[in-house]
């Protein structure tokens, strides 16, 4: 067994830690105030090859493995989780678009997301369909030469800034595989786009889509009619490896944070760290995010070698997380009165990463996913 980051990956690591520590930090809890991401964040981004991180160099990418993925957005997410979900929605979406698009489509739609002049995000939540993705009803009705789009999306983080976005709707009958997945120009006739307000992740933001006829061409169908549901799912399992290490990087900064604190802050004529029942809470959160960061990257080393990685992706969807949440907690409560402020990062490192709770698919899903690997399909829930 090798536990040990490679060389170029190590190099990697720092590259990014140094970067997100100049570059991302300043703007984290400037940007919450304003709601806005710093334009600057994503030029940067761009420009250091982040937002092209899954494209194959010939489209302009630089043709990254899955755990080069998770470097990134651990990394970033540390400094700027709002930040990291750029390169989140990049990599999942281009994973979507890969697996999906013919060389043709590649061609068109691959260099724009590598050098950052389209940002992409992804439409599946719906009013009505969550956790149940495979009943979606935004109706895509067929024209002479495509279809046009009707309904409405929700949720859909980063829409206001974005320029196209992977769009589920139903092209055939009844569930999964009536889902067909569409790559569409957020700027096209008959949508328009309304942003949500948010407990947290505020600089990223979600929105919600309104489709009133909007017309797609033949070839933006990515893949072939009724294949969409199969291709969002197949991204998931990726991306929720990714979400885990997103929240635990967040959780270890605040515990970095929380620690630093501990070694300062004197009560009873001693540094608080010096009392068990500061020192132990956070040894032991440090512990679990040990833990549960092993397995994202298991998932991602598993994933890059074309091994099953569902289950250890489910698995870090609901712990990292909670974890995390947990972690942020407890870090919070070490600075006592001093963190009960905007003024202290760690309230909104809370309100940051307990929305990847609930992004992407909730712990119960995980757990179902899990549970039909684990009990077999005919004995899970
Ligand atoms: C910060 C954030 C960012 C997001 N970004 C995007 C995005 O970019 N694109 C996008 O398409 N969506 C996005 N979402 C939406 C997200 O994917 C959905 O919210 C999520 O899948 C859950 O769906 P729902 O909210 O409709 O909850 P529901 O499906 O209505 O579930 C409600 C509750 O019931 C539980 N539940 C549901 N079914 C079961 C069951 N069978 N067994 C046990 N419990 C169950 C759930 O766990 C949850 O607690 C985002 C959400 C958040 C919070």
């Amino acid at each position: 067994m090798d536990y040990g980051l490679s060389e170029e990956q190590q190099l990697f690591r720092d590259e990014m830690r140094k970067f997100a520590e100049q570059s991302l930090a300043p703007h984290y809890q400037e940007d919450d105030r304003t709601g806005e991401m710093s334009p600057s964040i994503r030029r940067e981004c761009a420009a250091m090859g982040l937002l092209g991180l899954r494209i194959p160099d010939e489209y302009g990418g630089q043709d990254a493995d899955a755990v080069a993925v998770g470097i990134a957005a651990e990394e970033m997410a540390r400094a700027n989780i709002n930040a990291a979900y750029l390169v989140l929605s990049t990599a999942l979406v281009t994973d979507i678009l890969l697996a999906g698009c013919t060389v043709e489509q590649r061609e068109r739609w691959l260099p724009g997301i590598a050098d950052g002049s389209v940002y992409p995000t992804l439409a599946l939540t719906e009013p009505g369909h969550g956790s149940d993705a495979a009943n979606i009803e935004l109706a895509a009705r067929p024209t002479e030469d495509g279809w046009t789009l009707h309904g409405e999306k929700t949720s859909i983080s980063l829409a206001h800034l974005a320029d196209r976005a992977v769009v589920f709707a139903r092209t055939g009958g009844p569930g999964a595989r009536g889902v067909s997945a569409f790559y569409v120009g957020l700027d096209a006739p008959g949508l328009s786009i309304v942003r949500l307000r948010d407990v947290g992740n505020r600089a990223a933001g979600r929105c919600s889509l309104f489709f009133d006829g909007v017309p797609v061409r033949r070839d933006e169908l990515v893949g072939t009619e009724g294949a969409g549901f199969v291709s969002v799912m197949q991204g998931f399992e990726y991306s929720r490896a990714i979400i885990g290490l997103m929240t635990l990087g967040t959780a270890a900064a605040a515990l970095d944070d929380a620690m630093e604190y501990a070694r300062t802050r004197e009560t009873f004529g001693a540094p608080i760290g010096t009392r068990q029942g500061v020192a132990f809470p956070l040894v032991e959160y440090a512990t679990y995010v040990a833990g549960a960061r092993h397995l994202c990257y298991e998932a991602l080393w598993r994933k890059d070698r074309g091994l099953d990685h569902t289950e250890a992706a489910n698995m870090v969807k609901w712990w990292a997380p909670k974890i995390a949440v947990e972690a942020i907690h407890q870090a919070l409560l070490t600075f006592g009165h001093g963190a009960w402020s905007d003024d202290n990062p760690q309230s909104q490192r809370l309100r940051d990463a307990m929305g990847f709770e609930i992004a992407d698919g909730t712990a119960q899903i995980a757990k179902l996913v899990v549970a039909r690997h684990l009990l077999g399909r005919p004995y899970a829930p």
